[in-house]
């Protein structure tokens, strides 16, 4: 489903093919989550493939091994650059793009003395699908800041994104969504949360979440199209009387949110913001900020 005997991965500088390449089972990254990862899109444009805000991904990489101690010591721009060409050789336009940092076999818990990068790419639809989504309040609540580094995206992290994802569709609804450690609003298990109340859209502030370039993007638009914005704590309760809601995310894009647990949002869905917001988007993504068409 991913990759083909044709498709080529991007590892570590060279470009090699995926069904000949393997890694250590003695990594340190598939034993204890330690590694760090990114999720990119790219888009079909009128001037070529266009990798969205692929800086902003290769930088918040960077970070995010920097913030628990995994060299990174590769540059953001040939990464992007390595991005390009990965699309390119490929032959993929619309796609997915997976960053992956990776340890050296290390069965101990001290930090990596060498580690490994690598980039795939595969079609992908949109991760959340088209139809407005039934959220579950999760009995998982986010980790707390002071037990891991919440704003990396660390592949551990995922476990509890993957323990909320399957509670909430084991009980039949669609996805997820997790209050803090203090009971406010934090985000979906992949996605960044937003309501609307009267016009003002509401999103959890930074601290108990990842922040999301999409929910960065989001903020830019809003400010854009005159929107206004609070950034804060919010209690479940607010949200549950709301007038509409969305997520957003690089994979899931802009998706509306029908009801959260047995509260349904009053709002339709093609009267609010956050409908602007996604057409908006879809945009945006289209217009690329930097294409390369060049044949390497
Ligand atoms: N929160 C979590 C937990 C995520 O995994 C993601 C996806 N990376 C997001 C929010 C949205 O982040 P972004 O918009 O950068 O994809």
């Amino acid at each position: 489903m991913y990759y083909n005997n044709e498709t080529l991965i991007y590892l570590n500088g060279k470009f090699v093919k995926a069904s000949e390449t393997s890694t250590d089972l003695y990594s340190q990254t598939l034993h204890y989550g330690y590694g760090v990862f990114e999720g990119i899109r790219a888009y079909a444009t009128e001037n070529g493939t266009s990798v969205f805000k692929s800086k902003q991904h290769y930088q918040r990489l960077k970070n995010s091994a920097e913030l628990i101690n995994i060299p990174f010591n590769f540059d953001v721009d040939q990464l992007v650059e390595a991005t390009y060409e990965l699309l390119e050789r490929n032959n993929l336009s619309d796609a997915y793009v997976r960053p992956l940092v990776f340890c050296d076999p290390n069965m101990s818990l001290s930090r990596p003395n060498n580690v490994s990068i690598m980039i795939c790419a595969w079609e992908w639809g949109a991760y959340l699908g088209d139809k407005q989504l039934r959220l579950k309040v999760s009995s998982y609540c986010r980790p707390h800041p002071k037990s891991v580094k919440i704003e990396a995206k660390v592949c551990g992290h995922y476990v509890n994104s993957i323990l909320a994802t399957n509670e909430a569709k084991d009980q039949g609804f669609d996805e997820a969504l997790l209050l803090d450690s203090d009971g406010f609003i934090a985000e979906g298990p992949g996605a960044n949360l937003f309501f609307e109340k009267d016009g003002v859209l509401f999103t959890p502030q930074l601290g108990n979440i990842l922040p999301g370039i999409t929910r960065a993007t989001v903020l830019e638009m809003a400010q854009k199209l005159g929107v206004e914005v609070k950034q804060g704590q919010f209690q479940l309760k607010k949200l549950q009387s709301a007038d509409s809601a969305f997520y957003c995310g690089t994979a899931a894009e802009i998706i509306g949110i029908e009801s959260v647990d047995d509260y349904k949002f009053p709002l339709d869905w093609s009267d609010s913001i956050g409908k602007k917001l996604q057409n908006y988007y879809s945009e945006l993504v289209r217009k690329s900020e930097k294409v390369l068409t060049t044949t390497h």
